[in-house]
C-alpha cells in the first residue's frame, strides 16, 4: 500500500511576498503615494487620466528621455527629496530602487502628520 505524504503545513516562508515597495510623487494630484509596481507615475487611474491630458506625463517623459533616465526614477527621487532623503541618495548612501529607509520616512512622516492632526 502506498502511504500518500504527509500533507505540507504551510508556513509563513512559503508565501511568497514581494516586501519591495516604492514611494513616488504622483504626476497627476502632487501627493505621495506608495506601490508595489515600480514603474507606477501616478496613484490612481483618475490621476493617470488627469496627468495624460494636461500633458505632465508626456513632459516628464521627454525630459528623462533628454537625460537618458527612467520616469519611474524621477518621481522616486522626488518623494526622496520630499522625505528629506535627497543627501543620502546623491552621496549613494541610499538608494530609490524600492529602499526601506525611503518606505519608512514616508510612513514616519504619515505618523507625524496625523499625531499633529490630533494633537
Ligand atoms: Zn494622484
Amino acid at each position: 500500500m502506498n502511504q500518500l505524504p504527509a500533507k505540507k503545513q504551510n508556513t509563513e516562508a512559503d508565501v511568497t511576498v514581494s516586501s519591495k515597495r516604492y514611494i513616488a510623487v504622483c504626476r497627476g494630484c502632487d501627493l505621495m503615494f506608495e506601490t508595489s509596481r515600480k514603474d507606477q507615475l501616478t496613484c490612481s487611474d483618475a490621476c493617470r487620466v488627469k496627468a495624460h491630458r494636461n500633458g505632465s506625463l508626456k513632459a516628464l517623459r521627454d525630459f528623462c528621455k533628454a537625460f537618458d533616465i527612467e520616469p519611474h526614477m524621477l518621481v522616486q527621487a522626488d518623494a526622496a527629496k520630499r522625505l528629506g532623503l535627497n543627501d543620502k541618495v546623491m552621496s549613494r548612501e541610499i538608494e530609490l530602487d524600492g529602499n526601506p529607509q525611503i518606505v519608512r520616512a514616508f510612513y514616519k512622516r504619515i505618523f507625524d502628520y496625523v499625531e499633529a492632526e490630533a494633537a
